[in-house]
Protein backbone atom coordinates (compact mmCIF):
# COMPACT_ATOMS: atom_id res chain seq x y z
CA UNK A 1 0.00 0.00 0.00
CA UNK A 2 1.02 3.68 -0.15
CA UNK A 3 3.56 4.53 2.74
CA UNK A 4 2.41 6.33 5.54
CA UNK A 5 4.29 9.49 5.77
CA UNK A 6 4.75 11.76 9.34
CA UNK A 7 3.58 15.19 8.66
CA UNK A 8 4.12 18.65 10.20
CA UNK A 9 0.34 19.89 11.19
CA UNK A 10 1.16 23.27 10.75
CA UNK A 11 1.83 22.42 6.81
CA UNK A 12 -1.59 20.52 7.13
CA UNK A 13 -2.92 23.89 8.38
CA UNK A 14 -3.30 23.44 12.04
CA UNK A 15 -2.89 26.80 13.59
CA UNK A 16 0.63 25.45 15.68
CA UNK A 17 2.92 27.52 15.07
CA UNK A 18 5.04 29.38 18.01
CA UNK A 19 3.19 33.00 16.72
CA UNK A 20 -0.56 31.27 16.25
CA UNK A 21 -0.49 30.56 12.63
CA UNK A 22 -0.48 27.81 10.74
CA UNK A 23 1.79 27.17 7.26
CA UNK A 24 -0.77 25.67 4.90
CA UNK A 25 0.78 24.30 2.25
CA UNK A 26 -1.05 23.97 -0.85
CA UNK A 27 1.88 22.23 -2.76
CA UNK A 28 2.08 19.60 0.69
CA UNK A 29 -1.74 18.66 0.64
CA UNK A 30 -1.41 17.87 -3.20
CA UNK A 31 1.78 15.45 -2.74
CA UNK A 32 -0.41 13.64 0.04
CA UNK A 33 -3.50 13.97 -1.27
CA UNK A 34 -2.78 9.33 -2.06
CA UNK A 35 -1.02 9.18 1.57
CA UNK A 36 -2.10 7.72 4.53
CA UNK A 37 -1.09 10.37 7.24
CA UNK A 38 0.08 10.99 10.77
CA UNK A 39 -0.18 14.26 12.03
CA UNK A 40 2.28 15.65 14.61
CA UNK A 41 3.26 18.97 16.20
CA UNK A 42 5.99 18.04 18.32
CA UNK A 43 6.23 21.41 20.43
CA UNK A 44 2.28 21.31 20.93
CA UNK A 45 2.73 17.53 21.62
CA UNK A 46 5.30 18.11 24.15
CA UNK A 47 2.92 20.69 26.10
CA UNK A 48 4.12 24.09 25.17
CA UNK A 49 1.16 26.47 24.26
CA UNK A 50 0.02 28.28 21.50
CA UNK A 51 1.56 31.18 20.85
CA UNK A 52 4.72 30.53 22.79
CA UNK A 53 7.76 32.44 22.19
CA UNK A 54 9.96 30.85 19.90
CA UNK A 55 13.00 29.37 20.54
CA UNK A 56 16.83 28.85 18.97
CA UNK A 57 19.55 26.40 19.00
CA UNK A 58 22.43 27.23 20.76
CA UNK A 59 25.85 25.78 20.45
CA UNK A 60 25.11 23.50 18.01
CA UNK A 61 21.95 22.09 15.81
CA UNK A 62 19.30 18.98 16.78
CA UNK A 63 22.28 15.93 16.66
CA UNK A 64 24.15 18.58 19.61
CA UNK A 65 21.14 18.30 21.21
CA UNK A 66 21.04 14.88 21.82
CA UNK A 67 24.91 14.30 22.06
CA UNK A 68 24.16 17.14 25.11
CA UNK A 69 26.27 20.00 23.42
CA UNK A 70 23.59 22.28 22.43
CA UNK A 71 20.24 23.33 24.33
CA UNK A 72 16.57 24.26 22.56
CA UNK A 73 16.20 28.55 24.24
CA UNK A 74 13.22 31.27 23.72
CA UNK A 75 15.46 33.91 21.89
CA UNK A 76 14.41 36.60 24.23
CA UNK A 77 14.09 35.47 27.70
CA UNK A 78 16.62 32.50 26.95
CA UNK A 79 14.48 30.30 29.36
CA UNK A 80 15.70 26.97 28.12
CA UNK A 81 12.88 24.95 26.77
CA UNK A 82 15.26 21.71 26.07
CA UNK A 83 13.68 19.29 27.37
CA UNK A 84 10.34 20.17 25.85
CA UNK A 85 11.55 19.98 22.77
CA UNK A 86 13.14 16.65 23.21
CA UNK A 87 10.11 15.12 24.89
CA UNK A 88 7.88 16.34 21.61
CA UNK A 89 10.98 14.49 19.75
CA UNK A 90 10.08 11.72 21.10
CA UNK A 91 6.36 12.18 21.01
CA UNK A 92 6.80 12.26 17.13
CA UNK A 93 8.72 9.16 16.88
CA UNK A 94 6.52 7.38 19.03
CA UNK A 95 3.51 8.29 16.38
CA UNK A 96 5.82 7.26 13.53
CA UNK A 97 6.36 3.79 14.98
CA UNK A 98 2.96 3.28 16.17
CA UNK A 99 1.47 3.97 12.63
CA UNK A 100 4.57 2.52 10.84
CA UNK A 101 5.87 5.64 9.07
CA UNK A 102 8.98 5.31 7.26
CA UNK A 103 9.12 9.03 5.39
CA UNK A 104 8.47 12.17 7.59
CA UNK A 105 7.52 15.54 5.87
CA UNK A 106 8.03 18.47 7.98
CA UNK A 107 8.60 21.93 8.24
CA UNK A 108 11.69 23.91 7.12
CA UNK A 109 13.85 26.17 9.57
CA UNK A 110 11.91 24.91 12.57
CA UNK A 111 14.21 24.17 15.65
CA UNK A 112 12.06 20.94 15.78
CA UNK A 113 10.97 20.21 12.28
CA UNK A 114 13.42 21.67 10.33
CA UNK A 115 15.74 18.92 7.99
CA UNK A 116 18.23 21.09 5.92
CA UNK A 117 18.46 24.87 7.84
CA UNK A 118 17.84 25.47 11.56
CA UNK A 119 18.21 28.75 13.03
CA UNK A 120 21.33 28.66 15.68
CA UNK A 121 21.62 31.61 17.78
CA UNK A 122 19.60 33.82 15.54
CA UNK A 123 21.11 32.85 11.98
CA UNK A 124 20.00 30.43 9.69
CA UNK A 125 22.42 27.97 9.13
CA UNK A 126 22.85 24.50 7.92
CA UNK A 127 21.87 21.73 10.09
CA UNK A 128 18.40 19.47 11.21
CA UNK A 129 15.96 20.21 14.41
CA UNK A 130 15.67 17.95 17.20
CA UNK A 131 12.63 16.14 15.83
CA UNK A 132 14.29 15.45 12.81
CA UNK A 133 17.80 14.33 14.30
CA UNK A 134 15.93 11.70 16.31
CA UNK A 135 13.70 10.21 13.73
CA UNK A 136 16.94 10.26 11.53
CA UNK A 137 18.61 8.73 14.10
CA UNK A 138 16.26 5.86 13.51
CA UNK A 139 16.04 5.31 9.94
CA UNK A 140 13.09 7.72 8.90
CA UNK A 141 13.40 9.45 5.86
CA UNK A 142 12.84 12.55 6.33
CA UNK A 143 12.29 15.45 3.39
CA UNK A 144 10.65 19.29 4.08
CA UNK A 145 7.85 21.42 2.21
CA UNK A 146 10.94 22.92 0.87
CA UNK A 147 12.06 19.58 -1.24
CA UNK A 148 8.66 19.52 -2.89
FE1 LIG B 1 4.84 22.24 15.23
FE2 LIG B 1 6.92 21.46 13.73
FE3 LIG B 1 5.04 23.06 12.72
FE4 LIG B 1 6.71 23.98 14.55
S1 LIG B 1 7.24 23.30 12.50
S2 LIG B 1 4.50 24.32 14.49
S3 LIG B 1 6.97 22.15 15.86
S4 LIG B 1 4.74 20.97 13.44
Amino acid sequence: GAPVVLVSACLLGEACRYDGRSQRSERVLAALADKDIVPICPEVASGLPVPRPPVDLCGGTGVDVWAGRATAVERAEGVDRTEAFQRGACLAFDAARRFGATVALLKEKSPSCGSQRVYESGQLRAGEGITTALLREHGVTVLSDEDL
